[in-house]
């Protein structure tokens, strides 16, 4: 079943007098549910662009998004702000947790806004909570706790409403290799587990190497698709090798880990 599909989307920006820049030329992609893709490209290439145009942040100069059958590029106000609380999930490089709550009350703070009753929410934090291994933090701060940590508070935030896509940015950015590497079996786990549906924009190909599959770009439009076979370290080899060959951009260093 489709859960997410780009329509020839384009992006320009500038115009009018500066020169305009277009970030995205036509592209198009669809996300099956499940599914765990990686977005890849050079520096420059569109890849924030086409998450922020998914994420409904910005809308597309022409082209559509679909999710859930849903045309949501053209959604407005409020039924907008309630499109993303309820059906995306986010995780970012700088794991944006909000300091004055606990772990607990910020993975929850999904259910909190959509005033479902506290015993459920109890419940699914719980569980959740105990499936990512993270129930001792649970009544601690966000600065108590390690990066890594944190960042799998942020991806349990990112799922606890059942989104129909969490939508994630460079989220090991900030890691050093260990949580790395714990984060991504986590999102895996949940790949796994909930069946949730993944987009994740990395320049990380060990990252990259525990998705499904990867989509990669340049100059705004589908350079090539890989998906993984039987081992993930073949996997990182298989991405390495397409960056290599697509060139990288100059800011970009390659990882070394697999
Ligand atoms: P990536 O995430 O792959 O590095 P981006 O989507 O950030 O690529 O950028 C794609 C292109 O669009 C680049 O040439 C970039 O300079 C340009 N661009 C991105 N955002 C803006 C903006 N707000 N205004 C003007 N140009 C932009």
């Amino acid at each position: 079943m489709l859960v997410l599909e780009a329509k020839g989307l384009t992006k320009v920006y500038g115009g009018r007098g500066k020169v305009a820049t277009r970030a995205l030329n036509n592209l198009s992609l669809q996300v099956e549910k499940g599914e765990f893709v990686g977005i890849m490209g050079p520096s420059g290439s569109g890849k924030t662009t086409l998450l922020n145009l998914l994420a409904t942040i910005d809308a597309p100069t022409s082209g559509a998004v679909v999710i859930e059958g849903k045309e949501v590029s053209h959604m407005r106000g409020e039924e907008l702000a309630l499109f993303r609380r309820r059906r995306l999930g986010f995780i970012f490089q700088d794991y944006n947790l909000l300091d004055s709550l606990t772990i607990g009350e910020n993975i929850a703070l999904p259910l909190v806004l959509d005033r479902v009753p506290v015993k459920a929410i109890k419940e699914r934090l719980r569980t959740l909570a105990g499936q990512l291994g993270i129930l001792d933090i649970l009544e601690k701060y966000p600065y108590e706790v390690s990066g890594g940590q944190q960042q799998r508070a942020a991806a349990a935030r990112a799922i606890i409403h059942e989104p129909a896509v969490i939508l994630a940015d460079e989220p090991t950015g900030n890691l050093d290799s260990r949580s790395a590497r714990d984060l991504m079996e986590t999102l895996v786990l949940l790949n796994n587990l909930a069946g949730v549906t993944i987009v994740m924009v990395t320049h990380d190909a060990f990252a990259a190497s525990f998705c499904s599959r990867i989509q990669f770009i340049r100059d705004g439009q589908i350079y090539t698709e890989i998906r993984k076979g039987a081992s993930r370290e073949a996997f990182f080899q298989q991405i390495l090798d397409v960056l290599s060959l697509m060139g990288g951009g100059r800011n970009e260093p390659l990882a070394n880990r697999g």
